[in-house]
């Protein structure tokens, strides 16, 4: 079935990067005269260089691995590790203990959309491992309104209450534990493509508590009171710097391929891979697999897969010819569509009300300006080295 996209105000002529597959379904992005877009050229000239498919990091590693460990000397812990149930975190998760003798903290955060194989991987890998697992239960009701309040609004990046507790949970236990590092499962391997700005539009960044608490106050129809919020001040600066917790990426100092993560936690712990990346939980897996392709024409696969393509991973072809198919048939639509409005609460036909909304216009509270200047600021001293602009 068809549906009516929302279509860009900067519509112009299509084009695909003659090296990945995005294409001007990012409405910013920019090719160069061969018509090879902006993130190849980025990869090429100054990531891949430096990443080098993970190789030559071993000296790197080995002293970051002996600073992690001194760091968490005559403590119960030595990092923090949010474990999502998807493939990095599970795989950051076997490297740090099996493969580094780490002591994480392991939290889990559930937000009442967990899908039953995400929790089953959690539980097979935790085990194994013999790492005591800490779940973070979300107040369900909490979630459930703040997850109408994001339909209300009409914009695209509806996961914002799952992904900003998330954050907050890493920053509480920051606080809390008195460890040292923050293990980010960030990894060039299989994300250098990031998803566009221009997908994410109206949405503040992941850790603005002021964006998330005025679409609350805006849209919400019960109080709030147990979700958990953080801000850019504590998250980028308070956290990193005046308590001294460092956020690291180590799945870049080590090789691997996609698919050898999937072999290596499937081998060792019986470890489902869900398909796409994201599906491990119902929420997202609707929003990215069905509602943002419907809704609004992006197809969070083109990023996905173009980070396999440069990356060396997977060809062009094969990725254009997995993009020929949507990623859910019909059916499995059919039945997230009606599973989703039933955990929501509402009728199917008022799920499918907010799907027919006009593109949001909405202009909501945000510490954007904060944090460019805090990038800005940063980049000046040289003490936050981007991986990507
Ligand atoms: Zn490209």
């Amino acid at each position: 079935m068809n549906y009516p996209v929302i279509k860009s105000k900067n519509l112009r002529p299509y084009q695909i990067c003659n090296c990945c597959v995005m294409d001007t379904t990012d409405e910013d992005i920019v090719f160069d005269s061969k018509g090879v877009c902006m993130r190849c050229n980025e990869y090429k000239e100054r990531i891949e260089p430096e990443w080098n498919y993970g190789k030559g990091h071993e000296k790197e590693l080995q002293e970051l691995i002996s600073a992690i460990k001194k760091s968490g000397e005559g403590k119960q812990y030595d990092c923090i590790l949010g474990l999502s149930g998807g493939l990095d975190s599970a795989y950051m998760l076997h490297l740090a203990v099996k493969e580094w003798g780490l002591r994480p903290f392991v939290f889990h955060i559930d937000t009442g959309w967990n899908l039953l194989v995400a929790e089953e991987n959690i539980r097979k890998v935790t085990k194994k491992l013999g790492v005591k697992l800490h779940i973070e239960k979300m107040n369900w009701d909490e979630m459930r309104e703040m997850q109408l309040a994001w339909f209300r609004t009409g914009l695209e990046m509806l996961d914002a209450p799952q992904d900003h507790a998330f954050i907050s949970v890493i920053d509480k236990y920051a606080q809390k534990l008195g460890v040292k590092y923050i293990l980010n499962g960030y990894n060039v391997c299989t994300e250098v493509v990031a998803d566009p700005a221009s997908w994410e539009k109206g949405a503040g960044p992941t850790g603005d508590g002021t964006y998330i608490k005025d679409v609350v106050k805006k849209h919400c129809n019960i109080p709030i009171k147990d979700y958990t919020y953080t801000s850019g001040l504590k998250h980028k600066f308070a956290i990193p710097y005046l308590k001294g917790v460092k956020t690291i990426k180590p799945l870049n100092l080590v090789e691997f391929t996609k698919e050898s993560m999937i072999k290596t936690l499937a081998d060792e712990y019986g470890y489902v891979p869900y398909g796409q990346k994201h599906f491990e939980d119902l929420i997202t897996k609707f929003l990215e697999g069905w509602w943002q392709p419907t809704r609004f024409g992006h197809d969070i696969r083109r990023a996905q897969l173009s980070s396999l393509v440069v990356t060396g991973q997977m060809t062009r072809d094969e990725a254009l010819k997995i993009l020929e198919q949507p990623s859910l048939s019909e059916e499995e639509s059919k039945e997230l569509f009606s599973e989703v409005a039933k955990r929501l609460e509402i009728s199917e036909k008022e799920l499918m009300k907010f799907h027919g909304m006009p593109e949001c216009t909405e202009k909501f509270k945000s510490q954007e300006k904060f944090y460019n200047l805090g990038i800005k600021v940063y980049e000046k001293l040289g003490i936050e080295k981007r991986i990507r602009k």
